[in-house]
């Protein structure tokens, strides 16, 4: 009997205790976008190949857009696919919103084209912004980074806000750029808690800018990432309020 009194009574100071420190504690201040973009150092600029070319998906891929065909995606409500489909390509159309693959997938080889508006307007992260959501979670950003310094965690080739490229391989505008991807999703335990992190290599224009990169959690514009445990997810393409072409996505599950 005394000693459940105790532990009682010892779980309740600690409360009390807990409580009292909690009230010295300073508040940090409220987080801003600021505080999770860095500008240093720049990824140095290096001049890809010309792959302003289609190059045929390989026979296992599925083809998720042939330049016609947008029957494998959908708005976040259902509905189909509002952007403009047009000389094999389809472009962000502003407001309509960003647009998911209708398959949900885990690991996987992905290849997707893109290309900046060529008229160019604009300056930093309002330049030819887009984005590839992996697991509808994680973003590879897509921007026009042709002459157009950012933070370098949130240029095209950046896990936005988490890991800036290797390097800065970016096509002209109004040129088609290639992004290769090998995604592992993270693993969690069947209590929630993490097993292992995501992972994700990247090459733009044939030249490497992620390395097996840890992915941190989500993709935050303002905070940390956050570890959300789910499972497969679509691939997502964001609107981001420019005029960004997309063509010849395919993948391959792994
Ligand atoms: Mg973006």
């Amino acid at each position: 009997m005394n000693k459940i009194y105790v532990t009682i009574s010892a779980a309740f100071l600690c409360i009390v205790f807990a409580q009292a420190q909690d009230k010295n504690y300073p508040t940090p201040p409220p987080m801003v976008p600021e505080m999770t973009e860095f500008w240093t150092p720049q990824p140095e600029i290096v001049t890809p190949a010309d792959m302003d070319r289609l190059v045929p998906p390989p026979s296992d891929a599925i083809v998720l857009f042939d330049g016609q065909n947008t029957s494998e995606w959908e708005h976040n409500d259902g509905s189909a696919v509002k952007w403009d489909v047009a000389d094999g390509a389809m472009t962000v159309k502003p407001k309509t919103g960003e647009i998911r693959t209708k398959k949900n997938f885990g690991d996987f080889q992905l290849h997707i084209e893109w290309r900046s508006p060529s008229v160019v307007k604009g300056t930093s992260q309002g330049r030819g912004n887009s984005g590839i959501f992996m697991q509808g979670k994680y973003e590879l950003q897509v921007l026009d980074n042709y002459d157009n310094e950012t933070y370098v965690n949130g240029q095209a080739g950046s896990i936005y806000k988490q890991s800036a490229p290797l390097v800065n391989p970016v096509q002209k505008p109004g040129k088609w750029n290639v992004y290769d991807v090998i995604y592992t999703a993270p693993r969690f335990k069947e209590d929630g808690s993490l097993e292992s992190h995501g992972r994700i290599t990247v090459l733009l224009n044939g030249v490497l800018i992620q390395n097996n990169t840890i992915i941190l959690g989500t993709t935050e514009y303002i905070g940390l990432p956050k570890m959300v445990p789910h499972g497969d997810g679509p691939i997502v393409l964001q609107d981001h309020g420019d005029l960004v072409s997309f063509r010849n996505i395919w993948i391959r599950e792994l």
